[in-house]
């Protein structure tokens, strides 16, 4: 969904549903599931601001198993038209935290969820908390089976641990 900026009413324009955004990723297996947006004027920025959730696929980073992540994103940005002729950076405020540009009196919704929904995507995904992984001498999968594999690979640390409770008890 792209907007002009020059046509937001003096009220603000509100959002709701996905219906205007039938395609906002650039990945078509990521899907929008929900959004509530309210776009305002102030003076020449434009302030966005709501929430949105999004099921992104994902592997987990321990069983690599596929799952279906949802992201669910406050969305509180402010954009301010890109400063024309000089690459002159553009000093940010303190209170604006994220912000971003529109050009040529467009404004495009659909890179706002985009990018809240990449932001909201963990650096190691987990299909669950407590999500067992794969064992390292079979490869099975743990939260499916249970093998019997031993796994032989003592800790020094634990190794040491034990020493010294062997010792203390037998003071
Ligand atoms: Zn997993
Ligand atoms: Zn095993």
């Amino acid at each position: 969904m792209i907007i002009r900026v020059s046509e937001i009413p003096e009220a603000g324009l509100a959002i709701e549903g996905v219906g205007e955004f039938p395609h906002p990723f650039q990945d078509a297996a990521w899907t929008l599931e929900a959004l509530s947006l309210f776009v305002e004027k102030d003076k020449n920025d434009v302030c966005v601001r709501g929430r949105l959730s999004s099921s992104v696929p994902q592997t987990c980073s321990r069983c690599l198993q596929q799952f279906a992540f949802t992201v669910s994103a406050d969305v509180d940005t402010r954009f301010c038209p890109r400063p024309v002729g000089r690459d002159e950076e553009v000093e940010l405020t303190a209170d604006d935290l994220e912000v971003d540009f529109y050009a040529d009196d467009l404004l495009d919704l659909n890179r706002v969820v985009q990018t809240e929904t990449e932001l909201g995507l963990p650096m190691k995904p987990l299909c669950r908390g407590d999500c067992r992984g794969l064992c390292p001498v079979c490869g099975g999968n743990r939260n499916i089976t249970s093998c019997t594999c031993e796994v032989r690979v003592p800790d020094p640390r634990l190794a040491a641990l034990k020493d010294l409770a062997v010792r203390l008890s037998s003071r």
